[in-house]
């Protein structure tokens, strides 16, 4: 990969760094911590644990730490609630340099103390963030104590920002979760299936209810968009978790599978192939015929709401180039599928923490030349976007800057977006964002006042 590095671009990257090839026999790396120095678009563990845990409508979060690390993830996801609105507020214990020096326990206990006074709430997470970790604060004994103290759920979120990667973070809120799930000590009476990684961002979960109450399938528990406690408390009766973001899902799924004896899917409702082959795949581990001719059913009626809609939206995509830069492998797949299918190339995929075997089928889905990127910076992505000549980057609120920046048109497939992408309405609708953006008149009248620069 040599010959596509340059000044700026930091040797230890390059083995992040792919040019698709017939020729297999060299992998990408990844699944590592990011590079020292790189300026990675990754967050870190704190926030990977706080973007999990946040869409729990009725919870209490506090941020042991700074006053920076709550207001960098302070409604972090727009996600959308259908019941409490408890979940957009941001409480930290905002240390300072004295409690550094000291210690910041008695904040925090302070801090619990002024919640229950004020909200008298079910379940507090307590995370811990950089300066925590640094200073050995212990927030186990504090939650421990609190917990006696107020007969409530007060949970630890072990997730020191430099002690991992944003992977790390997931992997702490799966923990937190499986700790209130052990709340539940009701027998387990088997009955519905859980939703895990959809974060209602704009109203997906919503939509994926919607399909599964369609066809017959009771939804048990949602994770984490639109849920409550007493929600997560009760997955543990679901007879299968299907798992759409798993990226930050998979350890809980199995987890789970380990500790409950319940099975999980990988599925994605993103793009309308993936769609319709993730219905198939529930319905027929189901096993219940009914449910399998109700979903074809279903299939059949969506389809035929949007296939005109996509042809006409074909028609005026065909013949462009994108860029993918997004926070999991499973939602680049289900993206290049998508563009694909609009005629749409993509020249560039990147993600923030993709597996190996999701890069192996980023690898099956792109040509060759396609550049593929783990844990990229926005040097690297500049670079590549401008060499490969996207026309779009579809990422999240970090890449936007960036786009603009480059003239290059923008969709926001994450935190920010306002309308759903899920499923067949979702599908609609993200070609209608890319019409927009890309057919937008502005890009000429730039290339016309910039001379062609
Ligand atoms: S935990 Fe550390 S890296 Fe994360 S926001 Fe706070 S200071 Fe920054």
């Amino acid at each position: 990969m040599s010959q596509v590095l340059e000044l700026g671009m930091l040797d230890e990257r390059k083995d992040f760094i792919l040019c698709n090839s017939k020729d297999k026999s060299k992998g990408l790396k990844c699944e590592k911590d990011s590079v020292a120095g790189a300026v990675s678009q990754r967050a870190c563990v704190y926030c990977g644990a706080r973007v999990v845990l946040n869409p729990i409508t009725d919870a209490f979060h506090i941020v042991h730490g700074p006053i920076g690390c709550a207001s960098y993830t302070w409604d972090i996801r727009g996600s959308l609630s259908s019941g409490s609105e408890v979940f957009r507020n941001s409480f930290s214990t905002d240390l300072r340099e004295q409690d550094i020096v000291f210690g910041g326990e008695e904040k925090l206990t302070a801090a619990i103390e002024e919640i229950m006074e004020s909200y008298n709430p079910e379940v507090i997470f307590i995370y811990s963030t950089c300066v925590v970790g640094v200073i050995g604060d212990d927030l186990d004994a504090v939650c421990r104590k609190a917990e006696d103290r107020y007969g409530i759920r007060v949970i630890p979120v072990q997730a020191p920002g430099f002690a991992g990667n944003k992977s790390s973070g997931y992997k702490a809120a799966c923990s937190a979760m499986l700790a209130l799930m052990d709340s539940n000590l009701a027998p387990i009476q088997r009955s519905g299936i859980n939703i895990l990684g959809d974060f209602n961002l704009a109203g997906e979960m919503w939509i994926l209810k919607d399909y599964l109450n369609r066809v017959g399938i009771e939804v048990n528990a949602k994770f984490t968009g639109d849920s409550s406690c007493q929600e997560i408390m009760k997955a543990p009766q679901a007879e299968l978790n299907i798992v759409q973001c798993a990226g930050s899902m998979t350890s809980l799924a199995k987890r789970m599978k380990h500790k409950y004896n319940i099975p999980f899917v990988k599925i994605s409702f993103v793009g309308i192939e993936d769609t319709i082959s993730s219905l198939r795949k529930i319905a027929e581990l189901l096993g219940d015929e009914e449910i399998v001719d109700n979903v074809e059913k279903l299939i059949q009626e969506e389809k035929s709401k949007v296939e005109a809609k996509i042809e006409l939206y074909r028609q005026r995509l065909k013949g462009y180039s994108a860029a993918i830069y997004v926070g999991g492998g499973f939602k680049a797949i289900s993206l290049i599928k998508q563009f694909k299918d609009l005629g749409i190339n993509p020249v560039m995929v990147g993600t923030q923490t993709g597996k190996k075997e999701e890069y192996d089928q980023i690898r099956e889905l792109t040509d060759e030349g396609t550049i593929i990127l783990d844990d990229a910076n926005p040097t690297e992505l500049e670079k590549f976007m401008k060499e490969r000549g996207a026309d779009i980057l579809v990422g999240g609120v970090k890449e936007r800057p960036l786009a603009y920046k480059l003239g290059v048109a923008f969709c926001d497939h994450n935190h920010e977006r306002k309308h759903p992408l899920t499923g067949f309405v979702g599908a609609v609708n993200f070609a209608k964002e890319l019409d927009s953006t890309l057919n937008s008149p502005v890009w000429e009248i730039i290339a016309n006042e910039s001379g062609g620069e």
